[in-house]
């Protein structure tokens, strides 16, 4: 156990601080992406991290069977944030997830660019902070938005419309 901390060590990875509200999805994106780390795949990160595939299902909001805390202590320990704080990065128990379609409040994302865990529960029918429906595609060209470990430059991938500028398509609720 200690030299395979050590060896995780070696990798000299970046740290990523997680955003309020934060999805895993977009937060192992980023953090694969981050400066440094490059992992182009979750198969990469789950694999020294020695999780395998299971990172790959999160990304797209898989949770069946649900994340052990060993699990997520293994990852904890690669990206240098606690087990607990990934945890709120996850559904409360008991809290069905959306898998698609990706939903999106603008201007949440405005505010900090993120994809918010919260947006994929079931049971959310809009932002409660802004008093707007989410989108569920993107309002100009009706791309589905990809799931958030692909936001990387926060617009759509097809018409290039930045996320924080299609607040004006979301209705009031
Ligand atoms: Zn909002
Ligand atoms: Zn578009």
């Amino acid at each position: 156990m200690e030299e395979n901390v050590d060896q995780k060590r070696q990798l000299w990875l970046t740290r990523v601080e997680p955003y309020e509200g934060e999805s895993i999805s977009h937060f192992l994106g980023r953090f694969r992406r981050e400066k440094g780390n490059k992992f182009s795949a979750p198969s990469g990160l789950g694999d020294v991290a020695g999780l395998g595939a299971v990172l790959a299902r999160w990304e797209k909001f898989y949770f069946n069977p649900f994340p052990t805390h060993q699990e997520l202590e293994a990852l904890a320990t690669l990206v240098e944030v606690e087990a607990d704080r990934l945890r709120e990065m996850l559904p409360p128990p008991g809290v069905g997830m959306k898998h698609s379609p990706i939903r999106l409040c603008c201007r949440c994302y405005a505010e900090s660019p993120c994809h918010q865990i919260e947006w994929q529960f079931k049971v959310t029918v809009g932002c409660a902070s802004h008093k707007l429906r989410l989108l569920s595609k993107c309002p100009v060209c009706e791309k589905p938005f990809p799931i958030p470990a692909l936001w990387v430059e926060g617009h759509c991938p097809r018409c290039f419309t930045p996320f924080a500028e299609m607040a004006k398509y979301q209705k009031h609720y």
